[in-house]
């Protein structure tokens, strides 16, 4: 097997395992191969080995990449898992089949229009700041059942929560607290987990890891 397939066979086979230990369903957990600063030509290998479902962080830089990657190979559905600004919402419904980064009151708005106005519904999770660490993306622990009524009121399709927990300590707690907030919220999906720990999140219920390092090696 080339590097890339055989990467991608032994996340696959990670997965399988702690699905297992879990008594989970490994097809009830969907691999996002985050392909953030990869190019195309590093891409189209996992592309080939059966990979279809992928992951960015940035619109300009999926615009500019997937376009052509999505003409030459059919079924591949994209996931935004970065910040969206508001003003990019447009372009991110266009793009996107799966926003991870819904978590304040303006984007609910700006996504409700833009996806009126593309005619489009995209499934969207809600991300929570789960370590309430200031630099950081997500809505804190607190405005999520106001964020979660607003985002309810407009319509928006919720697939569930996303979380990045702290970086340098152990995760299984925030991924914990991530799946009880989703199931006092009446939610079932659970996008969290990453190169480094998407086993333990597998365990505490993700449906969802976004997983790059481990597929594409080092950035
Ligand atoms: C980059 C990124 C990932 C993947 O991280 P790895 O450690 O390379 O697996 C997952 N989620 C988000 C939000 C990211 O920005």
């Amino acid at each position: 097997m080339d590097q890339p397939a055989a990467l991608l066979s032994d996340v696959r086979a990670r997965i399988a395992s702690a699905a297992q230990l879990a008594r989970r369903a490994a097809e009830d957990v969907t691999l996002v191969a985050v392909s953030k600063t990869h190019p195309a030509a590093s891409i189209a290998p996992l592309i080939a080995a059966g990979q279809r479902v992928f992951g960015e962080n940035r619109v300009q830089e999926a615009a500019e990449k997937w376009p052509d990657l999505r003409a030459e190979h059919p079924g591949i559905v994209l996931h935004l898992v970065g910040q969206l600004q508001s003003n990019k919402a447009e372009e991110a419904v266009s793009l996107f089949d799966c926003i991870h980064s819904l978590d304040r009151p303006s984007l609910v708005s700006a996504l409700r229009r833009a996806m009126d106005k593309a005619g489009r519904q995209v499934p969207c999770f809600v991300q929570v700041n789960i370590g309430a660490e200031e630099q950081k993306g997500g809505c804190v622990i607190a405005a999520l059942p106001q964020l979660l009524a607003e985002a309810r009121a407009a319509q928006l399709p919720l697939l569930g929560l996303m979380c990045v927990p702290p970086a340098g300590i152990e995760p299984a707690p925030f991924f914990a607290l991530l799946g009880k907030l989703a199931d006092d919220n009446g939610l079932v999906g659970l996008s969290m987990g990453m190169s480094e720990d998407f086993e333990t999140a597998i365990m505490l219920g993700a449906t969802h890891v976004r997983v790059g390092s481990a597929l594409f090696g080092g950035r």
